[in-house]
């Protein structure tokens, strides 16, 4: 027992007290980033990041073996995850309660990378009201080939949209190839509601323009236009969190974006860890908490009424 011990501590390296093991493991291959590096970047992030992050269930993707290893996308925490990372029990639909981890520090993100953690997923709600989302997220996902330039139109087409039913969006790069729009809500609202409007959000847009848009998952109909996918929006599902890394090549990082910068964007997954250490939340205007309510279920069937 003392002698794994003295191993352990012979090449864990200490990040926002968490014991990192093989910290010097190369994770991304190009970028040449380590497991230490993804550990630090999480404990430098930690205060922009827990913002939005912060008692959330989550749901980790762990490639423990970097990038061209195996990947896991884990909802429950398992045997030999840190303390750090928080537990809460949650009823699920069978009615089995299950664990779910979620953090309020930066050792909890760090925690998590010592696990293998590479991309933090969240719930649109937090852990002391799991039946009221506080976020809604529209993840606008291209067809492959469709030209970033589209994608950001159709983000401003959204926020517009949304606008004009009385609710004001911010957006963010999702370090990947799309756009989210996301809604701060009140808690006044259970899910059944949420995913009926940005369901029917969804549907408005993709019927004013048929040629652009679809609401459907089908990847088929999708050829040269953009699905509004709406279904971010249940209990229990998850969006990449605000400057989550991604596994994906290039080391880019899900970033928040200023309305007014996103014009000038060319990519979605073009932010490094380094540069979302520089700019932050800088810029990006987050609406306060918005109500669904009578008033914009009423503007979204006037919409409809006048397609
Ligand atoms: P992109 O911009 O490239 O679309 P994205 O983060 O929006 O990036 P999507 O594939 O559109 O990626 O979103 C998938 C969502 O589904 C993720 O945000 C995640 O929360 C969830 N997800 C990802 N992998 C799994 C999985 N294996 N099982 C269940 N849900 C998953
Ligand atoms: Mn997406
Ligand atoms: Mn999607």
């Amino acid at each position: 027992r003392v002698e794994r011990e003295v191993a352990m501590s012979d090449d864990a390296e200490k990040i926002a007290g968490i014991a990192v093991s093989s910290a010097d493991r190369v994770i991304f291959d190009k970028s040449k980033l380590t497991k230490g590096d993804v550990a630090r970047y999480y404990e430098a992030i930690a205060p922009a990041m827990l913002e939005e992050t912060a008692d959330r269930p989550l749901s980790l993707l762990r490639l423990p073996e970097g990038l061209e290893g195996e990947r896991f996308f884990q909802k429950h925490p398992g045997k030999g995850f840190p303390d750090a990372l928080k537990i809460v029990e949650i009823t699920e639909k069978d009615g089995d309660a299950e664990p779910y981890a979620y953090v309020t520090d930066a050792a909890g993100l760090v925690g998590a990378v010592q696990m293998g953690t590479i991309e933090f997923h969240i719930w649109g709600a937090r852990r002391d009201r799991l039946d009221r989302p506080d976020r809604l997220v529209f993840d606008l996902d291209p067809d492959e080939g469709l030209k970033f330039a589209e994608v950001k139109s159709a983000a401003f087409d959204l926020r517009d949209r949304l606008a004009d039913l009385g609710l004001e969006s911010w957006a963010m790069l999702s370090g990947g190839k799309g756009i989210h729009v996301v809604v701060p809500l009140r808690r006044t609202v259970g899910w059944d509601t949420a995913k009926l409007f940005c369901r029917g959000v969804a549907s408005l847009i993709a019927e004013a323009e048929p040629m652009r848009f679809l609401s459907e998952m089908s990847k088929a109909k999708r050829k040269n236009k953009i699905f509004i996918d709406w279904l971010r929006n249940e209990r229990g599902s998850t969006a990449i969190a605000p400057f989550s890394l991604r596994a994906r090549p290039g080391a880019g990082v899900a970033m928040p974006i200023a309305w007014d910068a996103l014009g000038g964007v060319r990519k979605a997954n073009a932010t490094s860890t380094k540069q979302a250490l520089e700019h932050g939340w800088q810029g990006v205007d987050r609406p306060a908490p918005q109500t669904l309510g009578a008033s914009v279920t009423e503007a979204l069937e006037r919409a409809f009424a006048a397609l």
